[in-house]
């Protein structure tokens, strides 16, 4: 197995369990560069791109293109090696979406030239590209749409409304809540979206398939959540109203193809993935940096 990302917002100590397993090679690239890879390849997971909001902000152009470059060059590393190929898309390609549950054949409410334009419309050509590769030169190719995914091993600055919250709740510190809290999202665990990707790789399927829970849940909600399993009360405070724009208000996944074509369910309950997630961060923090 070979691992390749330039860490722009990923980080080497994730893998280091893996250092030293002949069976695995991590290379440092920009895979919106050419990609070499020697020997043969059976796939191609395509995950590279900052994925948090803060972080395709502070990226605009290498978030739109690794999504359009990257994919360009994952497809062409699947093709030269007939491998098959999966594209990590993602709910965002639904933008802030009209239609509640969010299905596959949805097309979506994306304003190209709003903040999050960057990271949705590189998400939307990677799709496209992909399917004409499929349907121009025959190539196996996966398309998984991921929806709100949390777990160990996140960056805990990363911004995003897990690692802030459990961070200020091991702190002791009240949670922020952006806006009036009344926006919703359904977070499912890092374990049951890796069982749903595995799966639709193996699977025949080619048409974008929703990987996701379909507890949704408002930010006021989770909050009382984060506090309850990570014992914290101080409470949540109202903050930082600016961040809104552009922030979808409601995202729910409907995973009635997962189920029907991969036999998938999210099997791991919100509070359990919390709690194993909250136990990450506290051993984390509590290394020597
Ligand atoms: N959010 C929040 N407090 C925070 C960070 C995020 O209330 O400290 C909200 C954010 O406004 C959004 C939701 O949590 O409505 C999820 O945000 P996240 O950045 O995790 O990703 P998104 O689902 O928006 O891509």
């Amino acid at each position: 197995m070979v691992a390749m990302d330039n860490l722009i917002t990923g980080s080497q100590d994730n893998i280091a369990h893996l250092a030293g397993n002949p069976d695995f090679e991590f290379i440092y690239h920009d895979v919106s560069n050419f990609i070499h890879v020697a020997g043969p390849v059976d796939a191609v997971l395509h995950f590279a791109s900052p994925a948090s909001p803060i972080d395709y902000l502070k990226y605009p152009i290498q978030t739109l293109k690794v999504g359009a470059l990257g994919t360009h060059n994952a497809l062409g590393l699947a093709r030269s090696k007939g491998a098959r190929f999966l594209l990590a898309s993602t709910s965002e390609v639904y933008g802030d979406p009209l239609v509640h549950p969010q299905r596959e054949t949805y097309a979506g409410n994306v304003d190209p030239v709003g903040p999050r334009g960057v990271y949705d419309e590189a998400k939307r050509y990677a799709e496209a590209l992909v399917m004409a590769y499929h349907r121009q030169h025959g190539m196996e190719t996966r398309i998984v749409r991921i929806f709100n995914t949390y777990g160990p091993r996140m960056r805990l600055d990363d911004g995003r409304v897990v690692p802030n919250f459990i961070g200020q709740a091991i702190r002791g510190e009240p949670l922020t809540i952006y806006g009036d809290g009344s926006q919703t999202r359904s977070f499912q665990y890092i374990d049951d979206l890796i069982e749903g990707v595995v799966r639709l790789l193996r699977s025949e399927y080619v048409d974008p398939v929703n990987i996701g829970t379909t507890r949704e849940i408002s930010m006021l909600e989770f909050a009382r959540i984060v506090n309850k399993v990570a014992t914290n009360d101080a409470g949540a405070v109202y903050a930082d109203g600016s961040r809104i724009e552009g922030d979808p208000q409601t995202r729910k996944p409907d995973t009635a193809l997962a189920r029907r074509v991969l036999n998938w369910q999210p099997q791991i309950e919100l509070e359990d993935g919390l709690d194993r997630t909250i136990r990450y961060f506290r051993a984390a923090l509590s290394q020597p940096a």
